[in-house]
């Protein structure tokens, strides 16, 4: 007991109190019992309650250094694994030979209805697809992002032919309600590009005149999360822009198509993977000059000889809406 201790003490005595003080749990000062904190079941002092925060996921108060960057407590982390938070971002793993071109597939999963388990949900598409981690993202009301390490587009399609009976077992017993709520986006490898290409495919994502087709293709119409603008082209490419835009430029080591309507259908996300392999190849050949429009892409990727990538998802989509462009 120290002098101050025996000092409260004492004045107390003198007054027929007993002796009530504590000492912090966390820096060891004493202190009056009424003045005492109960944080994370630890008796604390007033200076030191600024080391805590309450968890936003169960409210319990949970020491700063414990909490992750979106204030989620070690048991609640644990409890949504495998959906990681949504600042995950592990070292990119890269799948598949033969194209240098890499494709990193965001697909979010937004479910009708809450009484559905999120973790168990999760843990069922990593099973059937090991290639992708699941995060949480908050544009996404209730589900998760299923993100892919970067892969080249047949590794996609392989990937994804054999797990679609359980995919299509899992879309039969979820209901998901993806269309006009959430997105996918396709992240395209920089280094596959020189800076005159990428100045290219930023120059084509923003032409007026191709508008049309981008929504087109997109299906949805191009707005407040994928931008379509006449712009700078040093700007978007030195990250000068917002991320919201047909063609996000910001990621050092990508970058990423979000025009594309959120969807569960194998159909569409093979689709919108094709159109990223596509525009990535068709934007290098010799003949694509700077201010060609889509015209010249759809050219080349239905005229003959067809063009090596192998585009047929893309192709019968453009060939059935191609009288709305
Ligand atoms: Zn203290
Ligand atoms: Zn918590």
């Amino acid at each position: 007991m120290n002098s101050a201790d025996t000092e409260s003490g004492r004045s107390n005595a003198n007054r027929g109190l007993a002796p009530l003080t504590c000492s912090c749990g966390r820096c060891g000062r004493p202190l009056a019992y009424e003045d005492r904190l109960m944080l994370a079941e630890l008796t604390v002092c007033d200076a030191c309650s600024d080391a805590f925060s309450l968890c936003v996921d169960c409210n319990a108060w949970t020491l700063l250094t414990e909490l992750d960057a979106e204030n989620s407590c070690s048991a609640c982390r644990q409890a949504t694994l495998p959906i990681q938070a949504y600042a995950y971002k592990p070292e990119p793993v890269f799948f598949g030979t033969g194209s240098k071109l890499f494709l990193g597939l965001e697909l979010e999963l937004n479910l009708e209805e809450r009484s559905c388990d999120l973790p168990t949900l999760a843990g069922a598409c990593l099973q059937i697809l090991p290639y992708c981690y699941a995060k949480k993202d908050r544009s996404i009301r209730y589900g998760f992002e299923l993100v892919s390490h970067p892969a080249t587009l047949n590794y996609h399609r392989t990937a994804w032919s054999q797990a679609l009976p359980a995919w299509n077992r899992i879309r039969q017993t979820h209901r998901f309600c993806c269309a006009g709520q959430t997105g996918i986006h396709v992240h395209l490898s920089k280094a596959f590009f020189s800076a005159a290409e990428l100045a290219k495919l930023v120059y084509f994502c923003n032409q007026p005149t191709n508008r049309d087709f981008l929504a087109a293709i997109g299906q949805r119409p191009l707005g407040h999360w994928s931008r379509s603008e006449a712009g700078g082209i040093k700007q978007a490419l030195s990250g000068e822009y917002d991320r919201y835009r047909v063609l996000n430029c910001n990621p050092a080591a990508t970058v990423e198509l979000r025009l594309f309507n959120g969807s569960e259908r194998w159909e569409d996300i093979l689709k919108n993977l094709e159109f990223a392999d596509a525009i990535g190849h068709w934007i290098k050949q010799p003949d694509c000059r700077p201010g060609c429009d889509y015209r010249h892409f759809l050219a080349w990727l239905l005229g003959n000889p067809q063009p090596s990538g192998g585009y047929a998802c893309l192709s019968d989509f453009i060939r059935q809406h191609i009288d709305l462009l």
